[in-house]
């Protein structure tokens, strides 16, 4: 069976632009996973450590045949392949794959919450996910549409195509 599933990128270091593009390719080189669409880009401040340089961040729509795990096990793959480091809670990285959405899926498990735990209070979530699907609903939460206006204090900035 074929889970709709909703994958958030992230990156401030090393062409963060160039980053996404790299691991939009990679991903959709996934067995198992089908590449359906992608946002655009956008700028984002960052969130809980303000020293370090503006993000990049899209998001993606994929179907996939994969398990939650075994998707997020390839995508930790595809972030250690392009440089990640591990260092600190929200530093800096060349690359951060969340899983936001899979299906309408909800669980606890600290290693892989489902949806992504912050996605509700995220812009530079919200925005691409609503480019890609308007009429959404973050299980738990609600319509995509009624949370972004609760994002209002965050700085963010859709990019121009690439
Ligand atoms: P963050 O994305 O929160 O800034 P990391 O990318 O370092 O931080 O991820 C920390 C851990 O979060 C991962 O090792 C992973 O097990 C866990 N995690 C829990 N839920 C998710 C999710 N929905 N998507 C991706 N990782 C998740
Ligand atoms: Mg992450």
């Amino acid at each position: 069976m074929q889970e709709d599933v909703y994958l958030g990128l992230g990156s401030n270091l090393a062409r963060p632009r160039e980053q996404l593009r790299d691991a939009v390719h990679s991903i959709a080189a996934i067995d198992g996973v089908t590449l359906r669409a992608v946002s655009s880009h956008y700028g984002s401040a960052p969130i809980g450590y303000d020293d370090q340089p503006d993000f990049v961040n899209a998001v993606a729509r994929v179907a996939t045949t994969l398990s939650p795990s075994a998707l997020l096990s390839a995508l930790q793959a595809i972030e250690q392949a392009q440089g990640r480091q591990r260092s600190f809670r929200n530093a800096p990285r060349t690359l951060d794959l969340d899983i936001v959405l899979f299906g309408d899926l909800q669980q606890d498990d600290p290693l892989l919450t489902l949806p992504h735990p912050r996605c509700h209070e995220r812009a530079f979530v919200l925005l691409p996910l609503q480019e890609l699907a308007p009429d959404c609903e973050i299980p738990g939460h609600g319509p995509v549409a009624a949370l972004i206006p609760r994002c209002a204090d965050q700085r963010i900035v859709r990019l121009d195509a690439q």
